[in-house]
């Protein structure tokens, strides 16, 4: 398993988790769950890698562009400030 470096923002350590990743882009959302990120344990700023990133990103195209149908469709509640 490849170790992450130490967090850019406060060099805090970063360790290896699976997380559920809030992913948007152009209006759309996206729950990516499970995904392999490095997380700061003092500021929980969030990595991804490379391949990581790209997975995500065809993730993204198969739903919102090819309209493949997602594991999971939930609800989200929406309040103004
Ligand atoms: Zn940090």
């Amino acid at each position: 398993m490849t170790t992450f470096a130490e967090c850019t923002f406060c060099r805090g350590p970063v360790e290896e988790q699976r997380i559920d990743y809030d992913y948007r882009r152009k209006g759309h959302l996206l729950i990516m769950k499970n995904v392999p990120a490095g997380v700061c344990r003092q500021c929980g700023e969030k990595y991804f890698k490379p391949d990581v990133l790209k997975k995500m990103d065809q993730r993204y195209h198969d739903i919102v562009d090819r309209h493949q149908k997602p594991e999971q469709v939930v609800e989200v509640p929406a309040v103004s400030f």
